[in-house]
């Protein structure tokens, strides 16, 4: 099924994961996946390591949560270090494997390699794909603008482009103020863009995620769960509680805003997941 689809008939919930390293067997995603399966996303989408490291395991990946789980996969494929025949060739591999939807992103620049030129933004890999193949694609959000750019309105003004290569429906970078998220949807609207975005969220469960995920995302500590940190951040059961508790009200707060749908990063953690549904499930 085209994910596009899924936003006429209801608001939407994912789960994103990642591919174990490659020194770790491939099975142990299958915990993850069986639990996952249980908790009825409306699919899971699966990120591509940086620089293609990784391309194969998520391929894989996305195949088993198509074939073995039964649910729908986004497979995550980033551009700038692609060539043609290699985005040819994933997309083939997708095909053969049932999978019809497509993140197409830029990518972050790896130190030590050099960018093949062909694809130099999502929007260009976006064009390629909807020329080439018949994939859905799916585009990345940024509600405080991405870190490269001078500014949101010219994120916007980017973003709009990346709606006419093809993209149907946005995914958001994860965020911990949902006023971002509302004057995002503002900007985005009223440069005319029309289609489905999905609000990113992570709950933070863990001192060690804190430092990475935050210069990871850019995204900004607002007071309120600045606190949260500094008191229960040598707490871990406190934490924990806190970290779900404050991810649960971003996502009351946006569900009761009517948004389109929610996007869980939930960092490969069942539990996590599960905790999360529970306190949302009769909302949707
Ligand atoms: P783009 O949309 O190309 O934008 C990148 C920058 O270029 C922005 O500043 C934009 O404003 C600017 N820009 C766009 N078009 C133009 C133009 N024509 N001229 C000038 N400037 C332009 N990374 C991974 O490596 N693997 C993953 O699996 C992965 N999954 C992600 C999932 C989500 C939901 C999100 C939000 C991000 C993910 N990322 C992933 C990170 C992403 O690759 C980085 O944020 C990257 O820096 C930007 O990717 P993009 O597709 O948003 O780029």
């Amino acid at each position: 099924m085209k994910i596009c689809d899924l936003f006429k008939q209801k608001t939407v919930c994912s789960f994103e994961i990642f591919p174990p390293k490659p020194t770790t067997p491939i099975q142990t995603v299958y915990d993850t996946l069986e639990a996952l399966k249980d908790l009825s996303p409306d699919y899971i989408s699966v990120t591509y390591g940086a620089g293609g490291s990784q391309s194969k395991r998520t391929v894989e990946i996305a195949s088993l949560i198509k074939n073995k789980y039964g649910v729908e996969p986004l497979a995550h494929l980033t551009a700038l270090y692609q060539t043609e025949e290699g985005v040819l060739e994933f997309a083939g591999e997708l095909k053969q494997n049932g999978i019809e939807n497509v993140l197409a992103l830029r990518g972050d620049r790896a130190p030590d390699m050099e960018p093949s030129g062909v694809f130099r933004y999502a929007s260009e890999l976006a064009a390629f794909l909807k020329k080439n193949t018949d994939l859905n694609i799916v585009g990345a959000g940024y509600p405080e603008g991405h870190f490269e750019c001078e500014s949101l309105e010219k994120d916007t003004y980017y973003l709009a482009r990346k709606i006419e290569a093809g993209v149907t429906h946005i995914n958001t970078q994860l965020f911990f103020d949902n006023s971002d998220f509302y004057s995002f949807i503002e900007r985005i609207r009223k440069a005319g863009i029309t289609v489905p975005v999905q609000a990113g969220i992570m709950p933070i469960v863990k001192k060690q995620q804190i430092d990475r995920i935050i210069s990871l995302s850019g995204a900004k500590v607002p007071a309120p769960l600045a606190r949260i940190l500094a008191k229960y951040s040598d707490n871990p059961d406190a934490l924990y509680s806190a970290g779900i508790a404050y991810a649960t009200a971003q996502i009351v707060d946006l569900l009761s805003q009517g948004v389109d749908g929610i996007h869980l990063y939930i960092m490969n953690r069942p539990d996590v997941a599960r905790k999360l549904k529970e306190n949302i499930s009769t909302l949707f």
